[in-house]
């Protein structure tokens, strides 16, 4: 047995030990940053909406058959998981160009790509998140080519889930990161969190390019009424997993 203690704090979470040393709790905070953390800033409330969508998320991939860090959502902004020792991957999956891609390629945004792109970004702030080529992924040794074949697998697998989910939702999925970790036993999770700050999401019901963002781009091109549009994502995701569950 051991005291709870504060492992690791980042830019919207934090992560905590627990009495059981395969399992952490982590915290959701209110803090919101953009750019590398050069637009730093508050939404009132995020937390707990982005535990509960996150939670909410997290337990319709697990019911999928996605092995996922999760274990119970333990109060508003507290999700129990299972201790993972974080790959330093951001696996990003497109499905319409938007953001970093349209800055980098020229592409238009809100172009439907012929297939999902999945990209790997390496997980270092000092380094601005770097886009990986497959070779310099093979060159840095993270994970082996077995485990970037099984990352990219499941990272299709976890948009067509995702896709469709939010599709009912009147949703649309635009792109997002995912994080993966190591448990105890080499077996490989998806970790962190799953929410309007890690994804972007389009109303399907607005056809207008600003009122339609739902996501984090509200605040990183304040475009205002950000934490209503964090609100109406909890709403249409919860009312739908309710839906769900009575069929
Ligand atoms: N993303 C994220 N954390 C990061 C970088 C990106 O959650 O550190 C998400 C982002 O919200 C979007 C997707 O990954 O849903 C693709 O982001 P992009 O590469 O376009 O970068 P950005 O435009 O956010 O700089």
């Amino acid at each position: 047995m051991s005291t709870p203690a504060k492992l690791y704090e980042g830019k919207a979470k934090i992560v905590y030990s627990t009495q059981n040393e395969q399992e952490y709790l982590t915290y959701f905070k209110d803090d919101a940053t953009a750019f590398n953390a050069l637009k730093k800033g508050t939404i009132q409330g995020k937390g707990e909406i982005n535990c509960t969508i996150s939670s909410a998320l997290l337990k319709l991939l697990s019911d999928k058959g996605i092995e996922t860090h999760f274990l119970a959502q333990k109060s508003e902004r507290e999700m129990l998981v299972k201790a993972v020792k974080i790959i330093p991957l951001e696996v990003v999956v497109r499905n319409i160009a938007a953001g970093s891609l349209c800055k980098q390629t020229g592409l238009k945004e809100g172009l439907e790509l012929p297939f999902p792109l999945v990209e790997f970004y390496l997980k270092n702030d000092d380094l601005g998140d770097p886009l990986l080529t497959s070779d310099r992924l093979s060159i840095l040794n993270i994970a082996s080519d077995e485990q970037i074949e099984q990352l990219k697998n499941n990272a299709l697998k976890i948009n067509q889930y995702l896709q469709d989910f939010f599709v009912s939702c009147d949703i649309t999925l635009v792109d997002f990161k995912l994080e993966f970790g190591l448990d105890a036993h080499g077996n490989l999770l998806l970790a962190d969190e799953i929410s309007p700050d890690t994804c972007r999401l389009w109303d399907c019901l607005e056809q207008d390019a600003e009122k339609r963002v739902l996501d984090k781009d509200r605040f990183r091109r304040d475009l205002g009424k950000v934490e209503s549009a964090y609100e109406q994502v909890q709403k249409r995701v919860l009312t739908q997993i309710e839906k769900l569950g009575n069929t």
